[in-house]
C-alpha cells in the first residue's frame, strides 16, 4: 500500500463517524502521491501524519435563554487546525447541520486555502448547531454572547482570529466582538474579521469571497481565450457568497440566471436583479418566493437543482455536497464550460470526476473561494496598522491575490504533469506551502 493510502486509512480509522472529514481527507490526500515521491523528507518527517491531526479541537456547551424564557442548549466548536504559517484563521458557522466532522473538514480545507493566499495565516474553523433562522435579534444576541463566553479563552489577535461563514454575518460578528471586548477588557482590534466598518472592519470584506471567485474564474477563462462577457451563469445559494458572485458576474458582462435557497430556486432569464435580491435577503431576510412575487416573469421552483438550467458557467455557492453527479451530468449535457466553487466542497467526488472526464474547467473551493479569507487577512493588517484602506485599495489587492492563486495552482498542476487538473494543482500548491513551514519548525 502506498504511503498516502496508509496515512489516509489510519486517519479515517482514528475518526469514526466523521463522513465530511473523511471526504475532505480523501479528496486532498489522494492527489498528493507525486509530492512524496519527489520529496522523501516529507515522509521521513511525517508531515502528512501530523497534518491529518488538528493542533487542537474544542467542543463546548452553549446554554442560552430564548424569547419565551426557555433554556436552550447548543453545542459549539473551534478547531485550531494548523498554525505553521500564522495565527489560526477561519470562519464561524451557525447551522443545524454543524457537527465536529463538518468543523474538522472545514478546518482541514482552510489550512491549504490559507496557504494558497500567500498571506501569513494558519487554518481554523468554528461554529455551532444553532439555527439562526426564525430567531429574534435578541435571541441571536443571547446566543452569540454565550458562545463567546467560552470561545474567548481560545482566541486572540495573534493566536486565532475567527470570521463569518454560513449563518454568521456582520451582525453576529459584531455581537461576538462586543462580548469578547467585555470579557477581556481589550479593544477588539483584530480578534474577529468581518466587523462593521465603524469599528475596524475592512471595506470590501462582504464582497470579497464572491468577487474573488469571479476574478479567479475570469482569469481561468481568459487563459482559454474565453470571458464572462455574454455568458449565462448558474449560481446556487442566495447568501453572502452567491449574491456578490452574481453581482460581479453582471459587472463583467455575464448574466447570472439563477439563485437558490434551501426552499427552492429562481430562474430569471433576464438576469437576476441583484438590487431586488439584496433587498429580499439582506434587508428583509425573506425567502426566494418573495423574488418571484416581486418579479412575476421570473420562475420559482420549489426543491430541484439549479444545475438543470442550461448555462455556460456554474458557481455553486451554498453548501457542501450540493452538486451531485446527476447535477454535473446535467451541466455537461447542457454545454457548461466551467465550474467555480464559491462554497466549500459543494461538488461531490463523483461530480468532480464527471467534470474531469468532460474537459470542464473546474476550480476547487480551496482556491476559488479564498478571496474572503484573503481580505480578512487584509483586515488584520489594517487593524494592526490602525489605518483603514479604501474599497479600491482592498479590491485591487484582492484581484492580485486571486491572480496569484491562479498562477500557483496552474504551475503546480503542470509540475505534476496534469496541467488541467486544478484540484491537484490547488492541493499540491497549498500543501507545499504548509509542509515547507512545518519542516522549518521541527517536530511540533
Ligand atoms: P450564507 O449563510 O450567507 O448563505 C448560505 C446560502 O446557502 C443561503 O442561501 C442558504 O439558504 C443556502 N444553504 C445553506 N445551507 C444549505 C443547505 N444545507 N441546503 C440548501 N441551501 C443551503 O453563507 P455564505 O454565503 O457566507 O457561505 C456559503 C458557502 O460559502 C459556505 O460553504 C461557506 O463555507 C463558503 N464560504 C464562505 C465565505 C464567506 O466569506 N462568507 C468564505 C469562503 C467560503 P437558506 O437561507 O435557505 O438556508
Amino acid at each position: 500500500m502506498s504511503y498516502t493510502s496508509e496515512v489516509l486509512e489510519r486517519a479515517i480509522a482514528r475518526s469514526p463517524g466523521e463522513p465530511e472529514f473523511h471526504q475532505a481527507l480523501r479528496e486532498v490526500i489522494e492527489t498528493l502521491g507525486g509530492i512524496f515521491e519527489r520529496r522523501p523528507e516529507f515522509v521521513r518527517w511525517k508531515i502528512l501524519d501530523r497534518l491529518v491531526e488538528p493542533d487542537r479541537f474544542v467542543s463546548f456547551r452553549v446554554p442560552w435563554v430564548d424569547g419565551a424564557g426557555e433554556v436552550q442548549v447548543n453545542r459549539g466548536y473551534r478547531v485550531q487546525y494548523n498554525s505553521a504559517i500564522g495565527p489560526y484563521k477561519g470562519g464561524i458557522r451557525f447551522h443545524p447541520s454543524v457537527t465536529g466532522s463538518v468543523i474538522k473538514f472545514l478546518g482541514f480545507e482552510q489550512t491549504f486555502k490559507n496557504g494558497l493566499t500567500g498571506l501569513p495565516i494558519g487554518g481554523g474553523k468554528g461554529g455551532a448547531d444553532f439555527d439562526p433562522k426564525g430567531k429574534s435579534d435578541t435571541e441571536v444576541l443571547a446566543f452569540c454572547q454565550s458562545f463567546v463566553n467560552e470561545l474567548y479563552r481560545h482566541i486572540g489577535p495573534d493566536t486565532d482570529v475567527p470570521a463569518g461563514d454560513i449563518g454568521v454575518g456582520a451582525r453576529e460578528v459584531g455581537y461576538m466582538t462586543g462580548q469578547y471586548k467585555r470579557l477581556t477588557g481589550n479593544m477588539p482590534g483584530g480578534v474577529f474579521t468581518g466587523k462593521g466598518p465603524s469599528y475596524g472592519g475592512s471595506l470590501g470584506r462582504p464582497q470579497a469571497t464572491g468577487y474573488g471567485l469571479v476574478y479567479l474564474m475570469e482569469e481561468l477563462l481568459r487563459r482559454k481565450g474565453l470571458s464572462f462577457e455574454g455568458k449565462r451563469v448558474a449560481v446556487s445559494g442566495a447568501g453572502n457568497v452567491a449574491i456578490y458572485s452574481a453581482e460581479k458576474v453582471a459587472q463583467l458582462g455575464g448574466k447570472p440566471v439563477t439563485v437558490s435557497d434551501s426552499g427552492g430556486y429562481i430562474y430569471d432569464a433576464d438576469g437576476v436583479d441583484i438590487e431586488l435580491l439584496k433587498r429580499i435577503k439582506f434587508e428583509r431576510n425573506e425567502r426566494l418566493t418573495a423574488y418571484r412575487d416581486a418579479k412575476p416573469s421570473a420562475e420559482y421552483k420549489a426543491g430541484g437543482m439549479v444545475w438543470e438550467i442550461p448555462c455556460d458557467v456554474a458557481l455553486p455557492c451554498a453548501t457542501q455536497n450540493e452538486l451531485p453527479k446527476a447535477g454535473a451530468e446535467l451541466l455537461v449535457k447542457n454545454g457548461c464550460k466551467a465550474v467555480g466553487e464559491g462554497a466549500n466542497m459543494p461538488s461531490t467526488p463523483e461530480a468532480v470526476e464527471v467534470f474531469a472526464e468532460n474537459g470542464v474547467i473546474f476550480a476547487p473551493g480551496k482556491a476559488a473561494n479564498a478571496g474572503g479569507v484573503s481580505v480578512s487577512a487584509l483586515e488584520m493588517t489594517q487593524n494592526s496598522m490602525r489605518r483603514p484602506w479604501t474599497f479600491e485599495e482592498v479590491d485591487r489587492s484582492l484581484l492580485e491575490i486571486m491572480k496569484g492563486i491562479v498562477r500557483q495552482i496552474t504551475e503546480a498542476a503542470e509540475t505534476f504533469g496534469q496541467p488541467d487538473n486544478l484540484v491537484l494543482g490547488a492541493n499540491a500548491a497549498g500543501f507545499l506551502r504548509v509542509a515547507e513551514a512545518m519542516m522549518g519548525q521541527g517536530v511540533v
